[in-house]
């Protein structure tokens, strides 16, 4: 393989290797989608050429009007006709008369060309508006900045490729990725996606995961060595971005596609089956769900219901967060998707990577240790309540399950209940109909969460460990920074010990515990999971049939004693082998 930072040869075969998030092999053309600024040489121009060059700015402030109006239009179909009004104020930016303005006295004061001058009076506008104390106007200045960027290419007639309105199917490649890019993406034309950022948990490797869209992350700085229409392969399951694949690489690719998908369509056979082991440990397997478009998979999958639903998403790229009805129809859809099984929607898990585009979530040092999830939520009682209110209305009569992310201590936990307790009288008091029943969870997935397990459990009806997060604390290690992902150690001895915690906690106190984590899809993990003593494992519905497949090849007595085995090991790569050998001699299919 060639190394990523040799220089390329044009045209010849350029193989780029990052870390897999997200399984499975596509070919296209690239979409190169940078977010960085175009530098510009300040040319000087002459005094009679003023007029022509506010003729260009003319032209590109047009062209770029056309183009917001036509990502508004494409986006209001999925997000409806309120929420496009992020398009709406970068089309005030672009029709902006007073930036027109300063435009034309900057050109006429220094004589240097368009771009540069457009490009000056934006940065100063944007700067002006970061100072101003209303965090409303504060939040302008990143539209300015994007629009500016979207004139500076029309100005230089490059195109910018548009994750949101790419025209044909393509291979995205960008620094990062946010969730609610992502969010937004066109499945039709979205064939995968390359980052140069980011790791195997963060939220953007997850939802590709669900999109099931093959993703690459972690290509550290290639965005410069790559160009837009350059014909790719993705190959989601080793990590790689193929730039210019010969004939002979594309026939390998199109072999290794071929017994992959003979293997998914024996997982298929699988769908109606039970997660059993083969001594009978029955084994609940649900799905985590960040859309709502992508209920429908869950019944194709053979998942038991919901064990994730991620609500957040629902809250990113909204001008105002969705109110009591909407989210209740939402919630709704939710309940009667998961049925003859029950749902577990997770309260608002906001911050850390999972930022809302104009909610005022102001920018911190470290957001995962910073206001996040429960935090927001309990200061946020306004926000909370209506939430609350809105999941107890999801099954009039019937029974819901709840969970809160991110509780760290006992008095967050109680304060939660209370919250939900006054959310479901006010209901009762208004005679609007509301769940009978709710069960009441806790993620767990702060370490001083798994150790005061003990105290938690006695307050809910089940744990539910979120084992992204419980890794990121437990190692220290931020979970969307490739450069921390060789510490960030699902398998370490530490992680699993807090792991084995929880589930006594919650098996001492009769409540049942699953796993929500990225871990619980990954069939190496499988054997551990159950050996430590998991009731429900809850992953993107895609993986639901290999995870079961894993389990009706496992019993549950050798998976207790390799538990036992393992949580003697001193490190987390002796523990990863020791796993990775166990599941090629129980499932070599599924992990080779
Ligand atoms: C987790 O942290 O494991 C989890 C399931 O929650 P999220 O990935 O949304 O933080
Ligand atoms: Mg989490």
């Amino acid at each position: 393989m060639i190394p990523s930072d040799s220089l390329p040869v044009p045209g010849a075969e350029l193989r780029l290797a990052g870390i897999p998030a997200s399984p499975g092999v596509v070919s296209g053309q690239l979409a190169v989608f940078a977010h960085e600024e175009v530098r510009i040489h300040p040319t000087p121009i002459a005094e009679e050429q003023i007029d022509g060059e506010m003729r260009r700015l003319e032209a590109a402030l047009l062209k770029t009007r056309e183009q917001i109006q036509k990502i508004k239009e494409q986006l209001a179909h999925s997000l409806g006709e309120q929420e496009t009004g992020i398009f709406e104020a970068h089309l005030l930016v672009a029709g902006d008369s007073t930036i027109v303005a300063a435009v034309r006295k900057q050109l006429q004061l220094r004589k240097i060309c368009v771009e540069h001058v457009y490009q000056h009076v934006i940065h100063t506008y944007a700067q002006s508006l970061r100072q101003v104390e209303d965090p409303y106007l504060r939040e302008r200045a990143a539209d300015i900045l994007d629009v500016g960027r979207r004139v500076v290419h029309n100005l230089l007639g490059r195109k910018l490729a548009d994750v949101y309105t790419l025209d044909a199917p393509s291979i995205i490649l960008a620094h990062d990725l946010s969730p609610s890019d992502t969010a937004l993406l066109n499945r039709q034309m979205a064939l995968g996606f390359a980052t140069e950022a980011g790791s195997t948990t963060s939220h953007t490797a997850i939802m590709a995961r669900s999109l099931n869209i093959p993703a690459v992350v972690g290509l550290h700085e290639v965005l410069s060595r790559c160009e837009s229409g350059a014909p790719v392969i993705l190959d989601g399951y080793a990590g790689l971005l193929i730039i210019h694949p010969t004939e002979q690489t594309r026939y390998e690719y199109g072999q290794i596609e071929k017994r992959r998908h003979e293997i998914e369509q024996r997982l298929e056979a699988l769908r109606d089956t039970p997660a059993v082991t083969t001594d009978g440990r029955r084994i609940v397997l649900s799905a985590n769900v960040e859309l709502p478009e992508d209920l429908p998979l869950i019944t194709e999958s053979g998942a038991e219901g919901i064990g994730l639903y991620r609500t957040e998403f629902m809250f990113l790229n909204r001008v105002q967060f969705p109110g009591e009805d909407e989210q209740t129809n939402i919630y709704r859809q939710v309940v009667q998707a998961s049925r003859p099984h029950l749902a577990i929607i997770r309260t608002l898990d906001l911050g850390g990577d999972k930022l809302p585009t104009h909610q005022g979530l102001d920018p911190e040092v470290n957001p995962f240790l910073g206001w996040r999830a429960i935090r927001y939520c309990l200061e946020r009682p306004e926000i909370f309540k209506v939430q609350l209110r809105a999941i107890c209305r999801s099954n009039p009569g019937g029974k819901i399950r709840v969970m809160f992310p991110m509780i760290a201590t006992r008095e967050e936990l109680t304060a939660a209940l209370t919250l939900l307790r006054e959310a479901r009288e006010e209901l009762k008091a208004a005679g609007i109909p509301a769940a009978e029943e709710v069960e009441a969870g806790a993620m767990i997935e702060v370490p001083s969460a798994a150790l005061i397990a003990d105290r938690l459990a006695p307050m809910v009806q089940f744990f539910s460990i979120g084992t992204n997060d419980l890794t990121q604390y437990t190692m220290a290690a931020d979970r969307t920074n490739e450069r921390v992902a060789s510490l960030y150690q699902p398998t370490h001895p530490g992680v699993l010990s807090l792991i084995r915690r929880v589930i006594e906690a919650a098996r001492k106190n009769g409540i049942w515990v699953g796993v929500c984590g990225e871990m619980a899809s990954d069939v190496v993990m499988t054997p551990v999971l159950i050996g430590l003593g998991v009731d429900e494992m809850s992953m993107g519905s895609v993986a639901v049939p290999r995870v079961k497949r894993a389990i009706q090849s496992l019993s549950f007595g050798e998976c207790e004693a390799l538990a036992e085995g393992i949580l003697k090991m001193d490190s987390g790569e002796e523990v990863r082998k020791r796993l990775e050998q166990m599941a090629r001699e129980k499932y070599p299919e599924l992990v080779t």
